[in-house]
């Protein structure tokens, strides 16, 4: 018999059905046994009667988490025991054959429960367990929506998605690289991307003029509630565009987001407030304020735009270094003082961040396509003329080569994510997250690597004494 989705059973009442699934709750009663069946599409009552022998020597057998092969009768419930609002309330499955296809020795843990309550270590270790829950399902697939939903309209208006190079260079850009040995090359390193940045920049000089991508970026860095060693990205990038035009399709697609998958949650203000970095500072003492009027709302949405950063600023050494992205263009009016390093720090960039409920869910620029107004950033930050070629040499190269004005933007996916479920950090909305100290315990990663492929690798490993 071909398999009914359980989400489907309520057009099948009266028929005999085979459903495949696990079970959710098995209530032994003597003489019937009770057992609540799940699928990807919802759950179903079953009760097997004491005419059916067979069935009923099998569900004594059965434990949570089996897996099974069930048929039965869709029955239509009695008026009285019909649970409104409840998918599947008005029907029941009369179980008269079942076959086990998978047994489960006893679940780490209840995934009946709200799972946020039980130890994230246990949940991590059994993660493929823990993803069975209700609010886990839900997530994995709330996160697929919101991206297909950007994948769809971002094709309408446009763009292309463009895979861009997980191994590449290490480049001073920001946070510590992740490095991975190159075999072929002793003592040379691979560098994972800490974000897609200059690939989708000379995507531009490439002629793409629209570019997205649903990119993982990893970083090497103390993790805290919020960050994860790897994250995603929705990355875009647009040809001949100001700040307004990547301000204006962000704010479309933020709104087109919630409004379809998210109709029961209120976006506070239309469009989104603007603030400069120094009105944030001054008002709320943060660069991404929280500007809900009602904090006690979970539905509620208060997104704002965050603008005229300073450029640079001082490191703890007294030198210069950029605040965001050393690809950012200075404000046109500022751009004379760059090329002449002048007023350094009253220099303020094209940089524009999202923020949503006090989180920062994305930031990018209108980039610096002149090559020598690039070289000034990198000279402000007192780097050598040897030490751009190397690093930088190729974007310099590029913006000679006929690259477009262009910008763009990339939000935290996993945080706007996290926002939108209601989670209180965004390990419940990536699906094989690690701990808050970068480890994943079920694949127990990282761990040591063997001899040999150290050996075939050129490489040696001194620990420090901690
Ligand atoms: N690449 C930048 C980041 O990861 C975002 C951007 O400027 O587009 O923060």
């Amino acid at each position: 018999m071909n398999r009914t989705y359980i989400g489907d059973l309520s057009s099948h009442a009266g028929e005999t059905v085979c459903i495949k699934g696990w079970v959710a709750v098995r209530r032994d009663q003597g003489k019937m046994v009770f057992m609540d069946l799940r699928d990807k599409s919802g759950l179903i009552q079953g009760v097997v009667l004491p005419n059916h022998m067979e069935a009923i020597e099998a569900a004594k057998e059965i434990r949570t988490e089996w897996v099974v092969a069930i048929t039965g009768i869709v029955n239509k419930r009695p008026e009285k025991n019909i649970k409104a609002g409840v998918v599947n309330g008005d029907i029941e499955l009369e179980i008269t054959g079942i076959e086990v296809l998978n047994k489960s020795e006893t679940p780490p843990f209840d995934i009946g429960s709200d799972t946020r309550e039980i130890n994230e270590e246990i949940r991590l270790t059994h993660r493929y367990v823990d993803l069975r829950s209700d609010r886990m399902q839900k997530n994995l697939r709330a996160r697929h929506k919101v991206i297909k939903l950007i994948r769809d309209e971002l094709d309408a208006d446009g763009f292309i998605e463009v895979e861009t190079p997980i191994l590449t260079k290490s480049t001073p850009e920001g946070s510590r690289d992740y490095v991975v040995p190159a075999r072929l090359y002793p003592g040379q390193f691979y560098a994972l991307p800490q974000s897609p940045q200059q690939y989708k920049q000379l995507l531009m000089t490439a002629g793409v003029e629209k570019y997205f991508q649903i990119a993982r970026c990893m970083r090497d860095e103390d993790t805290r509630g919020d960050r994860q060693p790897e994250f995603t990205q929705l990355d875009l990038e647009m040809s001949f565009v100001e700040q307004e035009d990547v301000i204006a399709l962000n704010e479309k697609l933020l709104i087109k987001i919630v409004e379809t998958l998210y109709p029961e949650k209120k976006i506070q203000q239309i469009p989104f407030p603007r603030l400069s970095y120094t009105e944030a500072m001054e008002k709320y003492n943060s660069d991404k304020p929280d500007l809900r009027e009602n904090k006690e709302d979970s539905n509620l949405l208060a997104f704002c735009w965050v603008v005229e950063f300073p450029f640079f600023e001082k490191t703890d050494t007294g030198a210069w270094t950029f605040t965001h992205n050393p690809f950012s263009r200075p404000k046109p009016e500022h751009v004379e003082w760059l090329m002449n390093k002048e007023n350094i720090g009253d220099i303020l960039t094209t940089q524009y961040d999202v923020a949503l409920n006090g989180f920062e869910i994305g930031g990018g620029s209108i980039r610096n396509h002149d090559p020598e107004a690039l070289k000034k950033v990198f000279e402000i930050m007192g780097h050598t003329p040897e030490a751009i070629e190397r690093n930088f040499g190729h974007m310099l190269k590029a913006f000679g080569l006929g690259t477009p004005p262009h910008g763009g933007i990339a939000w935290g996916l996993d945080r706007l994510l996290m926002l939108l479920q209601n989670e209180p950090n965004i390990r419940e909305v990536i699906p094989f997250a690690k701990t808050g100290e970068g480890r994943d315990p079920m694949m127990q990663s990282p761990a040591e690597i063997s001899v040999e492929q150290m050996l075939e690798l050129n490489i040696t490993s001194i620990k420090k004494k901690m």
